[in-house]
């Protein structure tokens, strides 16, 4: 059994690991795909002091840093299941896909999020080919351009401000007949010279010239007409799922998004049991703040288990 178990393999699990692991403790990482939605990802340039790298290559940086010490990596495994230790100080059990069963005083759940896909024709074919997902880690690249934002809630309209600060013009495509994001936002929105706002338009396809989006084709859900807008880049903003399917009927506290509900020290509502990184209810999801959450969760850790007799 372990001291620490920490479930993903993504930065935050990264991190946790490696300051558990610094700490003397027997520590394991079980994953289903080492280094998570990294090795999605093309071009990174919002980690400080790094001033450019890719997704894969961080990856395998991290990898290789976890390497340095002695941690257990189970890769290319998905947990299915959470049985929480029946006492304080007990051994909670995480049990995988393939039906083994691992046990550790104390977990670290650092499973990650997915953006949800339009799953329209060029969604797939044009990602990171303009076809993007986080303003925050993508805006700069399309500095002066054209792009859409596709998803007029919270998240979508705060994007499309966030854009038009940035980029040369925005175009808001909404399917429902209005914005559902919070009113001063849509406010904000609206008073942007460089903004135009579509509603009711069912986003059917992705276009582009083979290596690039060139732009969107939407059909107006009123009229059934087929339009198309010439674009650089478009952003989808429909919503980040947390991966916590599998922790659902464990008792671990979810939010409604389904994001495990977390305290300032990364602490869950079970004893022993912490989260950290995009699948916890920390807001902004980016690298910096998972690679520092998850060492905030190895500290947290770390305390428990010398404060508590194993039982
Ligand atoms: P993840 O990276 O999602 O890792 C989760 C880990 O858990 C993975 O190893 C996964 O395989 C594993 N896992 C999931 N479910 C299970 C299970 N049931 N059992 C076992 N293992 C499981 N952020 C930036 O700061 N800058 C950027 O430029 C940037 N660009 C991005 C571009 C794209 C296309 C995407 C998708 C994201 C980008 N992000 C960027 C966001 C950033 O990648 C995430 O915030 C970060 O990876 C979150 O780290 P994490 O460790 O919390 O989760």
């Amino acid at each position: 059994p372990f001291e620490v178990l920490v479930i993903g393999g993504g930065p935050a699990g990264a991190s946790a690991a490696i300051y558990t692991a610094r700490k003397g403790f027997r520590t394991g990482v079980a994953a289903e795909r080492f280094g998570g939605q990294l090795l999605d990802t093309m071009g990174v340039e919002n980690l400080p002091s790094v001033t450019y790298t890719e997704g894969p290559k961080l990856a395998a940086q991290l990898e290789a840093h976890v390497g340095d010490y002695d941690i257990d990596v189970i890769n290319l495994q998905r947990a299915e299941k959470l049985i929480p230790a029946a006492r304080e100080g007990g051994y909670h059990e995480i049990v995988l896909a393939n039906g083994a069963s691992l046990k550790a005083r104390s977990l670290i759940v650092t499973t990650g999020a997915r953006w949800r896909q339009l799953g329209v024709p060029g969604e797939d074919k044009y990602r990171n080919k303009g076809v993007a997902y986080c303003p925050h880690c993508d805006g700069p690249l399309f500095k002066g351009k054209r792009v859409a934002v596709i998803g007029g809630g919270n998240s979508g309209v705060e994007a499309a401000i966030d854009l038009a600060n940035i980029v040369g013009h925005v175009t808001l495509v909404e399917f429902d007949s209005k914005l559902r994001a919070d009113e001063v936002l849509q406010a904000k929105l609206r008073s942007m010279s460089n903004v135009d706002i579509i509603t009711s338009a069912k986003t059917t396809e992705m276009t582009g010239d083979g290596e690039k989006v060139n732009g969107l084709t939407y059909q107006d859900t009123g009229s059934g007409e087929e339009h198309h807008v010439e674009l650089d880049g478009v952003f989808i903003q429909i919503g980040l799922v947390p991966n916590t399917e599998w922790l659902r009927d464990s008792g671990l506290e979810l939010t409604k998004f389904g994001e495990i509900a977390i305290n300032d020290r990364a602490a869950t509502n079970i004893p022993g049991i912490f989260a950290a990184g995009d699948v916890t209810t920390v807001p902004y999801k980016q690298i910096v703040i998972a690679m520092g959450e998850g060492s905030k969760a190895g500290l947290t850790a770390f305390d428990y288990l010398i404060r508590t007799e194993p039982v």
